[in-house]
């Protein structure tokens, strides 16, 4: 059976390939410890702000499937005219929220190591599209099908350089309430088995995540946080795998 509905990934990239971990972990038994602890970092950081924007999403889209760095959403067409636009509003709060968790996890930059120090340049993209799904149910997974679902992944293998924006489809767009509609401008994009595509681009640039209270305290002071965060995730990994 086809539903039809909105579909909807937000993405969290910015860091750069962790290149050296390769190299790292085939020096010594000491470069594999250091390359796992750097993922386990970067990890960690992710996972937390991942978290933070599908507890805002989660009411008015249904999470799908956790995808990496990125959350796959749907929800079906109801009839309530504003859905499209209620959408747009939860982007913004999903923005609002990422941003807020990532100043709270300033303090992780006094780890020192590379994914810690780089995550100030994490940022959040989301794509959006209307069109129609499948859904097979599974034992008690919901798994997407269809060739827009497949559209809305390929929307994220584009050609634009920047790692904070909303991308949206003119089948989105169209829902939109005109003050919605004049934050987009038209950009047009290639992608993968479907050529030539219209879509509707707006650019955010949220300046790096600050946050005086942790940056004015001792750097021990920090040290000792980001120390009981990392064991922390580390411990509540440790179960979820149990
Ligand atoms: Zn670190």
């Amino acid at each position: 059976m086809s539903n039809s509905g909105y579909l909807l990934i937000a993405d969290i990239s910015g860091y750069t390939n962790f290149v050296k971990l390769h190299n790292l972990r085939q020096k010594n038994v000491l470069g594999k410890i250091i390359a796992d602890n750097f993922e386990f970092h970067a990890e960690a950081i992710v996972s937390d702000l991942l978290e933070a924007v599908i507890e805002v999403i989660e009411p008015t889209l249904k999470l799908n499937k956790l995808e990496g760095d990125a959350a796959f959403f749907y929800i079906e067409s109801n009839d309530n005219k504003n859905q499209a636009n209620d959408i747009i509003s939860i982007m913004d709060k999903a923005c609002e929220s990422f941003n807020e968790k990532a100043s709270s996890l300033v303090f992780v930059r006094a780890c020192g190591c590379e994914p810690c120090l780089e995550s100030k340049n994490l940022r959040l993209k989301i794509v959006a599209h209307k069109g129609n799904f499948a859904i097979k149910k599974i034992r008690n997974f919901e798994e997407l099908a269809g060739e827009d679902v497949i559209f809305t992944h390929r929307m994220l293998k584009n050609g634009i350089e920047s790692n904070e924006y909303w991308l949206v489809t003119d089948s989105f767009y169209k829902d939109l309430n005109p003050s919605n509609k004049a934050k987009f401008t038209s950009n047009t994009q290639v992608l993968e088995n479907f050529g030539k595509v219209k879509l509707n681009y707006l650019q955010l640039s949220s300046p790096e995540p600050q946050n005086s209270k942790v940056e004015s305290r001792l750097r021990i002071v920090n040290w000792l946080a980001q120390a009981a965060y990392f064991s922390k995730a580390k411990f509540s990994k440790k179960s979820l795998r149990k």
